[in-house]
């Protein structure tokens, strides 16, 4: 028997025919999961679980158990005795296979639902749906509804979760029968290319876009760890004109090419080891800072599900900071910090002692103001009895990355960046976050997500740890880059 064609590999064909065709004759080669698409996997299986609330008591087509010949003939059983809500039903048609999150059966006929942990309506999703419309329907399944559920991010959670109003409900058959003459015309191209050669398709924007290809690794082993691809806010239309000219290293570019003067100082100072050290700027710069001074770093996490009160989907909420102290230029350096406990409401007490610690008057340095701002704003609108005092603290921020954004400041191991990640191995490189358990806030935020689900206390010990280590190194880095703009100035 022939294979599925399955929902997934239908989307991944819209995406490009060499993926479908990869994913169907070779696909030891997908590039192994990171660990940020581990974490939108889980989000979108909780949003999944959370929505079949909706339409609750409904039967379940375990995925995990059994073939899909045995799933399609348990949901064809289901439909015949009566069942009123089946997640993720199976079908076939044409040997496409179909699951859906969740099908109901209304007044008019049955509803197909496909849930999203998104907050809207994208053509994917559109073509999500319009694959599993054109397979319900040809096994002549009279469909009323298809729409999609996904999160609405206005909703702000008070007291228990309101699932109506957290989730949006959108309906979209028009679009989807609309869609059905598109659908036939790829599935029947689909399946020619599957029959044939492997398709050479060369990389291109369809390689991120609307998500990133499993097979990158391969199809972009030609492309150099340091490329024109890594020239940073060059738009990727120009990027690939480049590469499409043949131009794949910095060497290559030519002298006219039209690139923003960051650009261009990152490409020369690949090429000639050129530093930029703007002593006046920074000069100013620092002459803007005083004692004591206050090193501050947040880290946050964005629940899909909103947990505490008060907060919203996707909220960044605060779980930790960082506070590095100099009461003066020869003071001893002092280091404060904060990490609430897994899964509880801290922020008040987060908000307590962070104001505790930090004067009217300090010099509060963060890296990439516009976060540490925003987070500070946030908690004063939803603790407005701290709000003079975080509001304080907001106003006497000076943004550290700011000379380093401006280039007054640039060596060459930057990399185009004025990101903390590339700024401190460059300048000073004995400071790494190289071999941490948690080296980068995205990290951190997935940890923190999902700590209080770990039960070995050993387990959650050591990640607490290696969180508060993590943290500390960010303020840590700030200091030592204030000690590296005095002595440039020298
Ligand atoms: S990496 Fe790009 S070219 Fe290769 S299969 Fe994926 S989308 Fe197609």
């Amino acid at each position: 028997m022939k294979a599925y064609l399955s929902k997934s590999k239908f989307l991944k064909g819209l995406q490009c025919h060499k993926s479908l065709w990869l994913h169907k004759h070779e696909p030891e080669l997908v590039s192994p999961p990171e660990e940020s698409q581990q974490a939108i996997f889980d989000t979108g299986t909780e949003v999944g679980l959370l929505a079949r609330n909706l339409f609750p008591d409904g039967k379940e087509i375990i995925f995990k158990e059994g073939s899909f010949t045995k799933k399609i003939k348990q949901t064809r059983e289901l439909i015949e005795n009566g069942a009123e809500t089946i997640y993720e039903a199976t079908f076939t048609h044409n040997n496409v296979l179909a699951m859906v999150d969740i099908l109901h059966k209304g007044i008019r006929g049955w509803e197909l639902y496909e849930v999203k942990s998104s907050t809207g309506v994208t053509d994917i999703y559109i073509s999500d749906l319009s694959v599993q419309y054109y397979v319900l329907s040809g096994c002549e399944l009279p469909i009323s509804k298809t729409s999609l559920i996904y999160i609405n991010n206005q909703y702000v959670k008070y007291g228990e979760l309101n699932i109506k109003e957290l989730f949006c409900i959108t309906e979209l058959i028009n679009k989807i029968e609309e869609n059905q003459g598109f659908v036939e015309d790829q599935l029947s191209e689909m399946n020619e290319i599957l029959m044939g050669k492997c398709p050479g398709i060369d990389i291109g924007n369809h390689c991120d876009t609307p998500y990133p290809c499993d097979f990158k690794d391969h199809c972009w082993s030609h492309v150099p760890e340091y490329s024109i691809f890594n020239i940073k806010r060059l738009n990727t239309s120009k990027k690939f004109e480049l590469y499409y000219k043949g131009i794949l290293a910095l060497s290559d570019i030519p002298d006219d090419y039209d690139l923003s003067s960051g650009q261009r100082l990152q490409v020369v100072s690949e090429l000639t080891n050129k530093v930029v050290i703007n002593k006046k700027a920074i000069k100013e710069f620092l002459d803007g800072i005083y004692y004591p001074l206050y090193f501050l770093d947040f880290e946050t996490f964005m629940p899909a599900v909103p947990i505490f009160d008060g907060t919203h989907p996707y909220q960044q909420v605060p779980f930790q900071y960082s506070l590095h102290v100099l009461e003066s230029k020869s003071a001893e350096l002092k280091n404060y910090e904060f990490l609430a406990k897994e899964g509880i409401d801290q922020r008040e007490e987060l908000i307590k002692r962070l104001t505790s610690k930090i004067p009217d008057k300090a010099c509060i340095l963060t890296y990439n103001m516009t976060f540490e701002k925003r987070i500070l704003r946030e908690l004063s609108e939803q603790f407005p009895s701290y709000k003079d005092k975080l509001m304080s603290i907001h106003e006497n921020i000076v943004d550290l990355m700011a000379p380093f954004q401006k280039k007054d400041y640039y060596t060459k191991e930057m990399k185009g960046s004025y990101s903390l990640k590339f700024v401190l191995p460059a300048l000073v490189p004995e400071c790494s976050y190289e071999g941490m358990a948690i080296s980068d806030g995205g990290v951190a935020m997935n940890t923190y997500a999902t700590l209080h689900l770990i039960e070995d206390k050993k387990e959650v010990e050591q990640i607490r740890k290696d969180l508060l280590e993590y943290c500390k190194l960010d303020t840590f880095a700030m200091v030592k880059l204030l000690n590296k703009l005095e002595e440039v100035i020298k």
